[in-house]
């Protein structure tokens, strides 16, 4: 018996149908010799299906709340069919139409309460529902496994929708969680992305935050490793959804991880990577298609980041440029104005830069950011705007790659480290500031 545990993490796409499934539970019949805590997220697009059901709740539209909800449970139900097909799956059909019972009265919220709060409720049915499918499925492939509650061991503040880890009570509860469990099976089935607060209420770590709690998982177990299991063969160099030619990263440390990922690079999310770089655990991104290639490894040495350059793009930018309305220069006191009201509105920049009358900065051009930026700014700003613009960063470039991405584009802004390029770029014809 290997003591060690290893903690796997499957994605939506990883359980979207029943085939899916039934290969989620291949890989881990494979790995069974291990200790195993395995973070599941909800099937498919679940989670984006729950966000539009939740929007149907806030609008009190009962008819299209009530359309979605079936909608989702027929896509349950037929997973379940799928795979237990003629054995009896009464049990499992039991748990899931009780959580959907839950998930129908949730309509009768009161609507005043904090949204993310109210999110918070609703949302975590996603990965409730796929842990019981798998879990049932592991039993009924003769993989002996125990289902665990994340709210029971990932302890959090009350910050809805984006909380933070409790880490001390977290690490304990999950070692009190886990040495129970693995005196009865082997496998523990676990939710990503759901913890609770001090009162018992479900809270979120944020859309995509699966990679995240395997990676808190990990890190409270003292975990030998992680695997996230992905439908690309490791970590590429850029988005094949841009690229045609893209190169699997065969190593990375968890510095160039957290610097790809904090860039825009989408394939981990980003808070995964420092518990598991705190406690020197590997994280591999794998296949789930091709479990025997190797995927990518992502550790502590550093000699191979620079092996092959990566890009990330990001679209759909705006560009914003202010210049103080009486013409005095931008000197720190107007910055840390410029900052602090940004703040407020919760502003992201992804790319700054000033001179001595301006000052401009990069956003993601989301629904009223504009308006937004305009009423933080417009009292001692002239505010101008530049839309429908890219940003690339190169890490790791050469002239090469920069002639690769900027040849044909307009350049209105760059940056280059010695390890990085970033390119702010319209699309061919000439770009003209607008003022708001
Ligand atoms: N199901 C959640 C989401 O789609 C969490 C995750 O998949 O990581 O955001
Ligand atoms: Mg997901």
């Amino acid at each position: 018996m290997n003591s060690a545990i290893h903690v796997f993490k499957f994605g939506g796409a990883s359980v979207k149908d029943a085939n899916a499934v039934l290969n989620v539970v291949e890989l881990i019949k494979k790995h069974d010799r291990f200790k195993l805590v395995v973070v599941v997220s909800a099937m498919g697009k679940t989670t984006n299906k729950l966000e539009h059901i939740f929007n149907s709740f806030i609008k009190k539209d009962r008819e299209a709340y009530f359309k979605s909800v079936n909608e989702l449970k027929m896509f349950h139900l037929n997973i379940i069919q799928d795979l237990f097909k003629n054995d009896s799956f009464e049990e499992v059909n039991e748990i899931i139409n009780a959580l959907f019972n839950q998930i129908t009265s949730f309509y009768d919220k009161t609507e005043n309460e904090n949204r993310s709060y109210l999110y918070d409720q609703l949302i975590p049915f996603g990965e409730m529902l796929s842990t019981k499918i798998i879990q049932h499925c592991l039993e009924k492939s003769d993989v002996k496994s125990s289902w665990l509650d994340a709210k029971t061991c990932i302890k959090t503040d009350s910050n809805y929708q984006n909380a933070n880890v409790d880490w001390a009570r977290t690490e304990k509860e999950i070692n009190l969680c886990l040495n129970q469990l693995y005196k009865e099976s082997r496998v523990v089935v676990s939710q990503g992305f759901v913890g609770s607060d001090n009162e018992g209420f479900s809270t979120t770590l944020g859309r995509e935050g699966s990679d995240y709690s395997a990676g808190i998982f990990a890190y409270a177990s003292d975990a030998k490793e992680v695997i996230i299991w992905k439908d690309v063969p490791g970590m590429l160099n850029a988005d094949p959804k841009y690229f045609e030619d893209t190169i699997k990263l065969e190593q990375i440390s968890f510095k160039e991880a957290i610097e790809l990922s904090y860039y825009g690079a989408s394939v981990i999310h980003p808070k995964t990577i420092k518990p598991l770089q705190n406690k020197n655990i590997p994280l591999f991104v794998k296949s789930f298609l091709h479990p025997e290639k190797k995927g990518t490894i992502i550790q502590q040495r550093t000699e191979n980041d620079d092996a092959i350059p990566s890009f990330i793009f990001k679209k759909n930018q705006v560009l914003f440029s202010i210049m103080p309305k009486d013409f005095s220069f931008l000197i720190e006191e107007n910055l840390s104005d410029v900052f602090l009201k940004l703040s407020r509105i919760n502003a992201h920049i992804n790319i700054m830069q000033n001179s001595a009358l301006s000052f401009s900065f990069l956003m993601d051009d989301k629904v009223d950011v504009i308006s937004q930026v305009k009423s933080a700014l417009e009292s001692s700003f002239i505010v101008k705007y530049n839309t429908n613009l890219e940003l690339v960063t190169i890490r790791h470039y050469d002239q090469q790659t920069i002639d690769f991405v900027t040849t044909g584009k307009e350049i209105l802004l760059e940056q280059k480290t010695r390890s990085t390029a970033r390119f702010v770029m319209g699309l061919n014809e000439t770009n003209t500031f607008k003022e708001v």
